[in-house]
């Protein structure tokens, strides 16, 4: 029987947290079913591939990451594509179809994708799929899933297209490679849309009938359609679960869904093939205290102050905590560096992950991880932050982010280990197409870990295998430095607000963010109170693992004649505190040097509650390092709504920069000063960047698209500086 040759195409990822790459990975899976082959390859992989020489259609799924930098692994692609050596027709013979990630939170949404975009294009590529820009501040489902729908049928088209362009070429005797460029057989100039107003990428579908194949539509309507149980009979027994809701007072929940969704037929995904066989071995495993945590990137610091700033009355509870870094000469840093604090999982819920595996004996056993040699997953690797001889207590505490929010393709293998039919039903509905709002309100939004989702499904009852092969890599947390070394030699502190996330169906108890509820229950015993910033008092010996992260952009003006403007609500005053204290020293040191002027809007809710380093800023001011200091308080009683935001009576930041526009203009326009924001990302960064354009078009009398045009240049400039987070 003749082989049959399935038409190949390649399929490139530059992934920094694994999003990228298990789309990527889903696309070469299911390249099979459409009857094509792919190969997948990271691009940092450039010895099996070749760009100059590839003659099939290429998708590019492509991360963006920090303040819009290319993910690690992409970094020399973009570094040897951006080369201005290479000539307009360079990939004049490549096809190519993109898939950006980005989060509208951030500036430069989708950089890195439109950075490779933009230099295929210049490069002579010719796109075949138009680009989808996928936003995680909203859901990347929202533009993956019908980009990918979409894929297919182009694949298809373009695959078709050079099959008879290369026959035409054989039958001419045409030896070259075929030129997709030439005008009889240019591909459909597609326009880029830009997706930033999340508005679903619509991809044209092929009119090939010969290759269009409809949707996988399962028919997985609820077992009390089809007969069997149904919501009557849903989570009956001893392990109902809390949020069990009584037929008679029906709402939809994590566990209980509605019509139409109930009686939906379901369009769900592949089911993702497994790839690894994961054993606990009867051995037990050897190893040091920080488990499998990477000693050469790491230090264990000791703590040698902690502090709670905020008062205890306080919406928030804002800590600032010391590190003892002497003793590591490498961790020395700038004012405007952030380091990465490594927490591990916390113990009750690692516990309660064991025991819901069953596990709990062998915890402290050796588990060994090998790919499946049958297995269907094109591309598939051992996790490389998994260390070999890791113990399974470790691999649960250091290694995995137990606390995800469960991906789609997680949720729908979860679906082939739940016993009971209508949990089955919930599980395929929130992660189906039908059900994307249900998994955004019930999953997605209120930040619904894997154990709190495993709490809610008592029938489903996964391998060890599934979690390490659908669980990402523990994450460390960066933290923003709020100390200068100079004032503070061999000491660097950090300032944080306790992340509390509120209870909801699916988490019947509220819970604290990782990192910082294991921070305050760690230094909660010897906290000093506020205003006891520089007392001195004893410390149990507490360490915690970090290691730097310098951020050389976000960095006072090397001149230190120019005047900066800092913008800092909240913890985002941090990084600043240190850039004055850096500032109060070089002034002792060279009295005689000029110093431009300061200037620090802060912000918080109530002066005698929030108002975070009140002492440090009053003496800062006195001393003459910080010229200017603007503070608002959001929630101080003014007299009703309307006196909160009026012009007197500054609500917010950005309000005190409105009653200070001509001399924040002066400074960025005239005297070639710098602005820095720094804080949350969602609102704040976004309405002071806002503020500033308004502030533009007033003060320079220009309309919104010159004024937009103005600020894109300070940022350009690198006078207009943002460290933010969501
Ligand atoms: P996690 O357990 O990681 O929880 C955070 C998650 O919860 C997020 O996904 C968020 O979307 C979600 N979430 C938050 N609120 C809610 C809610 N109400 N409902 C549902 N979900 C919610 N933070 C500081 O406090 N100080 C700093 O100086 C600082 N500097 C930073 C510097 C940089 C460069 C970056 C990138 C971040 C910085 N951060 C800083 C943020 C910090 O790294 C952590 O993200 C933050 O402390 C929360 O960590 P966590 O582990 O406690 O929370
Ligand atoms: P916060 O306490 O939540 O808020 C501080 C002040 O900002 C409050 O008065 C609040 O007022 C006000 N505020 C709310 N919405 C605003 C808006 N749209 N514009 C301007 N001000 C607004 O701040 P935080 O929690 O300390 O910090 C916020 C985030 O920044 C956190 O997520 C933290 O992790 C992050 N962070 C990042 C970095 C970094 O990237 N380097 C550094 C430090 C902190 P109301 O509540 O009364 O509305």
């Amino acid at each position: 029987m003749p082989c049959e040759v399935k038409p190949r195409f390649l399929v490139l990822y530059g992934s920094q947290k694994g999003q990228a790459q298990s789309i990527a990975e889903g696309i070469a899976e299911e390249a099979e079913e459409h009857g094509l082959a792919a190969d997948l390859i990271c691009l940092n992989q450039n010895d099996k591939y070749n760009l100059e020489r590839e003659n099939a259609p290429v998708v590019f799924v492509v991360s963006t990451t920090g303040d819009g930098e290319p993910p690690d692994n992409t970094l020399q692609f973009v570094r040897c594509i951006k080369k201005k050596t290479l000539s307009p027709d360079h990939y004049k013979h490549l096809c190519y179809a993109l898939l950006a990630l980005g989060d509208t939170n951030y500036a430069n949404f989708c950089n890195c994708g439109k950075t490779i975009e933009r230099r295929l294009q210049e490069l002579g590529a010719k796109q075949f799929y138009p680009t989808g820009y996928a936003d995680d501040g909203l859901g990347l489902e929202v533009v993956v899933d019908p980009w990918l729908e979409g894929l297919w049928s182009a694949i298809k088209e373009v695959l078709s297209k050079m099959a008879s362009l290369l026959k035409e070429n054989e039958e001419n005797s045409a030896t070259d490679i075929p030129d997709l460029s030439t005008p009889d057989v240019q591909l459909n100039a597609l326009s880029i849309t830009d997706q930033q107003n999340c508005e679903p990428v619509k991809p044209s579908l092929s009119s090939d009938s010969k290759y269009a194949s409809p949707p996988a539509v399962l028919d997985l309507r609820p077992a009390s359609l089809s007969g069997s149980a149904g919501l009557e009979s849903r989570f009956t027994g001893g392990a109902a679960p809390k949020t069990q809701i009584c037929n008679d007072e029906l709402a939809a929940s994590l566990t209980v869904s509605l019509p139409p969704l109930s009686e939906s037929s379901l369009h769900v995904p592949a089911l993702p093939p497994p790839y690894l066989d994961v054993f606990v071995q009867d051995v037990d495993s050897v190893e040091q205290t920080m488990g499998p945590l990477n000693q050469e990137t790491f230090h264990e610091v000791p703590v040698s102050r902690a502090v709670q700033l905020s008062r205890g009355d306080s919406v928030r509870t804002a800590l600032l905590v010391e590190l003892d870094i002497s003793a590591h000469p490498t961790m020395s840093y700038q004012p405007g560096d952030s380091f990465d604090v490594f927490c591990p999982n916390r113990a009750e819920e690692v516990d309660e992950m064991l025991c819901r595996l069953g596990l709990q004996d062998q915890k402290n056993h050796r588990v060994l991880i090998t790919l499946r040699k049958d297995t269907k997953k094109k591309g598939a690797q051992l996790p490389s932050h998994i260390p070999p001889n890791v113990s399974l207590l470790s691999l649960l505490t250091w290694c995995l982010e137990i606390r995800s929010v469960p991906k789609k393709a997680f949720l729908r293998a979860l679906v082939e280990h739940t016993a009971d039919g209508a949990q089955r039903r919930r599980l395929q509905e929130l992660c189906s197409k039908q059900g994307a709002a249900d998994y955004n309100l019930h999953v997605r939004d209120p930040s619904l870990g894997v154990v709190e989702l495993l709490a809610a499904f008592p029938s489903c009852s996964p391998p060890l295998s599934l979690l390490v092969e659908h669980l990402p890599k523990l994450q460390p947390r960066p933290y923003s430095a709020a100390s200068s070394c100079l004032k503070h030699p061999g000491k660097l502190r950090f300032v944080f607000n306790v992340l509390e996330l509120p209870a909801c169906p699916g988490r019947p108890v509220g819970r604290r963010g990782l990192c910082t509820g294991w921070l305050f229950d760690l230094v909660h015993p010897c906290l000093a109170l506020p205003g006891k910033l520089d007392s001195s008092g004893s410390m149990p010996l507490l360490k915690i693992p970090v290691s730097l992260r310098p951020n050389c952009s976000f960095r006072p003006p090397p001149d230190p004649s120019v005047p900066f403007i800092m913008v800092g609500p909240g913890t985002g005053v941090a990084p600043f505190i240190g850039f004055l204290q850096q500032r109060e020293e070089e002034r002792k040191e060279t009295p005689e040097a000029t110093f431009g002027e300061t200037w620090l809007f802060f912000g918080c809710r109530h002066r005698d509650k929030d108002y975070l380093f009140r002492e440090e800023l009053k003496d800062l001011v006195s001393g003459g390092t910080l010229t200017h200091l603007k503070v608002c308080f959001s929630r101080d009683d003014r007299g009703g709504e309307e006196a909160v935001t009026s012009a007197a009576q500054p609500r917010y930041v950005q309000h005190n920069l409105l009653l200070n526009s001509q001399q924040v203009m002066d400074i960025l326009f005239r005297r070639n000063g710098s602005v820095y924001v720094c804080g949350d990302a969602k609102n704040m960064a976004k309405d002071v960047n806002g503020t500033l354009v308004e502030m533009i078009k007033e003060e320079l009398h220009v309309d919104q698209l010159e004024a937009m045009k103005k600020l894109a240049q300070l940022r350009e400039e690198k006078r207009y500086l943002q460290d933010i987070w969501a």
